[in-house]
């Protein structure tokens, strides 16, 4: 799960990370009401979405009076800011985060990630940091240094300092650079989160250190122990199909192909989405019903692929262990008739029961293309919707 910026800034000052004085506003009014409790005299007006490269995009503008603010903010709430992390069609900014202009003497990279080869949290840091970070780690990648940090020890100063080393940090800044690094680190840990990212940690004339953006991702497992963070969720970030799929407990996944997948469990779905591949087709979307489908379950999946208007055909291929081959027939069954059924559906079932589910599905009187293997089911639904 992800959030705004502003909210993960909001996370950082609980753990004692300093941030620049700040103020979300949802209308322009709010902005420059936010503006003049700030006081200035210089302001940024930042889009929130919860993809990066905003500034590149310009969705982050500096202000150098309330009416700047007023402007900008009448600019950037409600475009469609397009970043190389949105896609083409780019994304709707609906928040505003309104943010004390910061004295930039130097910004750097710092981010913790889970390190699933070495088991433990990446520290990633980089004198590089800004809005070029992706170039960095493309043409200089020595730039870039990563710390591995030992679960049952932690950050320790010795650690900590490396980096500070490593990134070119002056010793003035040292200490700071030490406290605030595990400070990030705790904040890492005690929220679950998956991936902690400061860019820019910003150094001033000062030699003080503060930071500029902050992004987090969340373990979406360990979100249960969390519910201050579930509360943060903003569903007008999300694909609007993965939400819906959601609320019926549905693992969806929306894709850009033109074969929608129904499919029990996920190993088996990836086979299949490499099936369709391997016999010259693209899946719309990878849809898991689960082990408990029931026929409502079915229905809801169906009509979820069949909002996407590119969908141009169905395969449905399941394994019947605990899921029995006649539950899903008569699900697909209720489904075709709910939702009048109007593209070429192959279904394809193997296991328990799967002559009662077959014969269910032909005696049905729906035009459902049958087939009996893999490999035969994607063949099948490849040439349907060609
Ligand atoms: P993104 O990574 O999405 O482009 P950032 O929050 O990193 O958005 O902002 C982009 C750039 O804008 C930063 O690298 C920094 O140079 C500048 N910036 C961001 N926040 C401030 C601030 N409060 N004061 C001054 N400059 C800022
Ligand atoms: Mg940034």
């Amino acid at each position: 799960m992800k959030i705004h910026e502003y909210q993960a800034k909001e996370i950082l000052r609980q753990f004692g990370v300093p941030v620049p004085r700040g103020i979300p506003a949802f209308t322009v009014q709010e902005a420059v009401e936010a503006a003049q409790k700030l006081g200035g005299p210089v302001w940024v007006v930042k889009a929130q979405i919860h993809a990066g490269g905003r500034g590149k995009g310009g969705g982050v503008k500096v202000a150098k009076s309330i009416d700047d603010v007023k402007r900008l903010a009448g600019e950037i709430l409600g475009m469609q800011l397009k970043t190389h992390q949105t896609g083409p069609e780019g994304q709707k900014v609906r928040r505003l985060y309104i943010e004390d202009g910061a004295d930039i003497q130097k910004e750097y990279y710092v981010s913790l990630v889970t390190d699933r080869a070495t088991q433990s949290v990446a520290f990633i840091a980089s004198s590089e940091g800004g809005m070029d970070i992706e170039e960095v780690a493309h043409s200089t990648p020595e730039k870039i240094i990563t710390e591995y940090i030992n679960p049952l020890k932690g950050l320790g100063d010795e650690q900590a300092r490396k980096i500070g080393r490593g990134i070119g940090l002056p010793e003035a800044s040292m200490d700071q650079a030490v406290d605030l690094f595990q400070k990030l680190y705790k904040c890492y840990m005690d929220t679950d989160a998956s991936l902690v990212e400061i860019n820019p940690l910003n150094r001033d004339s000062q030699n003080k250190l503060t930071a500029l953006d902050a992004k987090f991702n969340f373990d979406a497992n360990a979100l249960f122990r969390h519910p201050e963070i579930v509360a943060l969720r903003d569903l007008d970030e999300e694909d609007p199909a993965e939400v819906e799929a959601s609320k019926f407990d549905l693992a969806y996944i929306s894709l850009d192909g033109n074969i929608g997948c129904l499919v029990n469990g996920a190993g088996l779905a990836m086979a299949t989405m490499d099936t369709i591949k391997l016999f010259g087709g693209e899946p719309a979307n990878f849809l898991d019903v689960g082990g408990g489908a029931t026929a409502e379950k079915v229905t809801e999946a169906f009509k979820i692929m069949l909002a996407n208007k590119n969908v141009k055909g169905i395969l449905v291929n399941i394994f019947g262990g605990i899921m029995k081959c006649d539950t899903i027939a008569t699900g697909v069954i209720t489904a075709c008739k709910a939702v009048n059924l109007s593209v070429p559906l192959v279904v394809r079932m193997k296991g328990t029961n799967e002559e009662l589910g077959k014969k269910l599905l032909a005696e049905s009187g729906l035009p459902i293309i049958a087939a009996d293997t893999m490999a035969e089911a994607a063949t099948k639904i490849v040439a349907a919707v060609k």
